[in-house]
This record gives structure tokens, sequence and C-alpha cells, in this order.
């Protein structure tokens, strides 16, 4: 379930970290009495929805007059907004938070997650905040750090000072830094999070670290431990059909890591827990009676699935059916390297993939192909 930026600071709050004073408008009138209601002659009037990336679609504006407070939150609520995270949906502004301006000298990057490969709780953190932080791991991914916490001895504050002084941070500064990942921590773990991303954490020209923009993403399957998160959750922000399906504990899946990859799934085929040699060929059979299917993308992540028996069955049904279009594989799970190793030596033209993303994307550019 994700959350409002609204939603997230009111949580970060709760665990003693400090965010700039906020309040939350559903109408232009209310956006002006929450701007007479903090401190100061400069307001940011942020949209609520969904997503990041806002700031380049128009939804966070400073404003320097109660007059400008009112103009841009007329402007954005009752609209909706795409942004480059939206994957082409535009999303309801239903209300704005209007928060106090602030000076901003330096923007960080620091996020909480659950990192699959080491099983660990995880920080990341970037002195080059505020942009696509993909695009910083991608460009110089020396400007990353990580840190893997241990689940025995939990989040101790001298790692957090390695990250605050790593990051060029002052003394100061690397306190309130320890202040804040410390709290994150517990956040985390007592709310059953997947995500908190903090971007930016800004340094501004006092010299004080500012929570500016906060993102929490929780772990759907820890729900029914958590009904006052439950109780924050705004499916206007969330797909229709997915709604419907999750108030009858279905799952329905849209799809949208191929979407978003430019591509159009032509079905989905869900191989179930106890797939076999045979239940895997007669899967790939089954796809292949559709003759718009360009390319397959075969998507495994899971415990109960052996993955080399996987790759077996892959292997046989490529070779059985005579499958002719390209055939892309995202193994994770277990036995997920002698699974690689079988199709690595198969011979046959199968594309490995690192993770989904990765895999959708080669999929997509096959298809086109
Ligand atoms: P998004 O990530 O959706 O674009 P942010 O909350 O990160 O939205 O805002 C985008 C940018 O707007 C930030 O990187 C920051 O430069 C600026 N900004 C956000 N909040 C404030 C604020 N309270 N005062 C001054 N500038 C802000
Ligand atoms: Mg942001």
């Amino acid at each position: 379930m994700n959350f409002h930026e609204y939603q997230a600071k009111q949580l970060f709050a709760d665990y003693g970290i400090a965010v700039p004073v906020g309040r939350v408008a559903r109408t232009p009138e209310e956006a002006v009495e929450a701007a007479k209601a903090i401190p100061g002659d400069l307001w940011v009037v942020k949209a609520q929805i969904h997503a990041g990336g806002r700031g380049k679609a128009g939804g966070v504006k400073l404003a320097r007059s109660l007059d400008e407070v009112k103009q841009y939150a007329t402007a954005m609520l009752g609209t909706r907004m795409a942004t480059y995270q939206t994957a082409g949906v535009a999303l309801p502004i239903d209300c704005v938070l209007i928060s106090e301006g602030t000076d901003i000298a330096k923007e960080l990057y620091l996020s909480v997650l659950t990192d699959r490969s080491t099983k660990t709780i995880t920080f990341i953190a970037s002195a080059e905040g505020g942009v696509e932080i993909e695009k910083v791991a991608a460009e110089n991914p020396d400007a990353i750090k990580s840190l893997h916490v241990n689940y025995v001895e939990g989040l101790q504050p001298y790692q957090c000072r390695q990250i605050g002084f790593a990051l060029g941070l002052n003394p100061k500064q690397v306190n309130q830094l320890t202040k804040i990942m410390l709290g994150l921590f517990k956040l985390f773990n007592e709310k059953d999070l997947a995500l908190v991303e903090l971007n930016p954490l800004a340094i501004l020209k006092s010299g004080d670290l500012a929570v500016l923009d906060g993102k929490i993403n929780s772990d759907d399957n820890a729900a029914f431990r958590h009904p006052e998160l439950v109780a924050m959750r705004d499916v206007r922000q969330e797909d229709e059909t997915e709604v419907l399906a999750s108030e009858h504990d279905l799952n329905y899946v849209t799809m949208d890591v191929i979407s978003l990859n430019g591509g159009k799934p032509a079905n989905f085929l869900d191989v179930g827990g106890g797939a076999n040699k045979e239940r895997v060929t007669e899967a790939f059979k089954l796809i292949l009676r559709d003759p718009d299917v360009k390319a397959i993308f075969v998507n495994i992540f899971g415990g109960i699935v052996r993955c080399d028996m996987i790759a077996e069955g892959i292997i046989a049904a490529v070779k059985e059916v005579h499958v002719n279009v390209p055939v892309v594989v995202r193994l994770e799970g277990t036995n997920v390297e002698k699974g690689k190793e079988l199709l690595k030596n198969s011979g046959l033209a199968i594309t490995p993939a690192d993770d989904i993303n990765d895999g959708a994307k080669k999929v997509v550019a096959a298809a086109k192909g």
C-alpha cells in the first residue's frame, strides 16, 4: 500500500523525526487558511498523489503570497496529474499539502528498504538527491552508499555517523541524520514497511537537515496487523480493477511493468506452486496458441517452485513445442544458480534477465525487434 506525502510526514513525526510545518487542504480557501497558520512568508503548495516526479510535472509550487497560495491550489485541486512515475495514468489531486517554504542549499537522498539480495533491511544514501536516483545509480554508482543492517544487532548510531560523514555532513548534521535514521528504522520495523524514501532530504541554508519529501510503501501481507495504516488508504489513487479484486481477496495483475516499457501483454499465465516439466511444456503450448504473441517472458520469483525444474521445463518446451518467438527468462528462488546454469548450457536462444524490470525491457525489445 502506498501513502501520501502528508501521511508519510505524519508517521515520521510520530517517530520523533522533525518535518516542516504543514497542513492539508481540500479547497483553495482551506489552502489559504493553512498558509495563514504557518509562520513565515514563503510557502510550498504540493499536489498529493501517489507518485513522485511532481516537481517536474508542475505539482510543487513555491508561493510568495497568500494570493499565490490560492492561485496554485486552485490550479491543482480537482485536476489530474501524470508524472514519469505514473506509467501514463493521471492521478486525481483531491488535496494539497501547504508547507513552509525553505531555502535549500543541497539535496540529499535517503531510503530504507528490504533488500532481497542480502535479505536485510538496507539504507541507501546519496549526496546527489532531488534528482532521479535511478540516474545517479546508473551514471555515478560511487555516489550511492548502502548500509545493510544486521538483524540481530539492529541499526547502531555509529553506522549512521559513518553514512553521515560519507555524505560530507558536518558534526551537527551528522547528529540530525542519526536521529532521522534511528527513527526511520523503528518506523520501518514497527509498521512493517517495504520502502521509505526521503528525496530530498535537504541541507538548508541555515545548515539544518530538513525532510522535504516522504514516500512510504507498506507490506500488504502485514496489513491485518495495522488497521491504523489501512485507515489511511486512498483507493482513488489506485487502479480500479485492482481495488475491486482486493475486496474479494483476489489478486488482479495489471502487468504495468510491461506497459511501462512500452509493450502490451497478450496474456498472463500462472504456472502455480507445483510446476513440473510437463506443466511448463503445456503452458508454452497454451501461450503459443495465440498467434499475436510476439515474445514470451518467464518471470519466476518464489520459494515453492524450484528454479532448476522450471529451467528444465523451459528447455524441454522450447525444444518440443518449436517455440519460434524470443524467450526471456528471469529466475529467482530455490536453486536459482543451477537453473541459470542449465539455461546457459542449453544452447537455445533464451535471453536471461537480472530482475523483473530488466526482463520486461528485454522482452519488449525482443517483441519489437
Ligand atoms: P517530487 O519528488 O514528487 O517531485 P518533492 O517533494 O521532492 O516532489 O518536491 C520537488 C522539489 O521541490 C524538491 O526537490 C525541492 O527542490 C522542492 N521542494 C519541495 N518541498 C519544498 C519546501 N518545503 N521548500 C522549498 N522547496 C521545496
Ligand atoms: Mg521528491
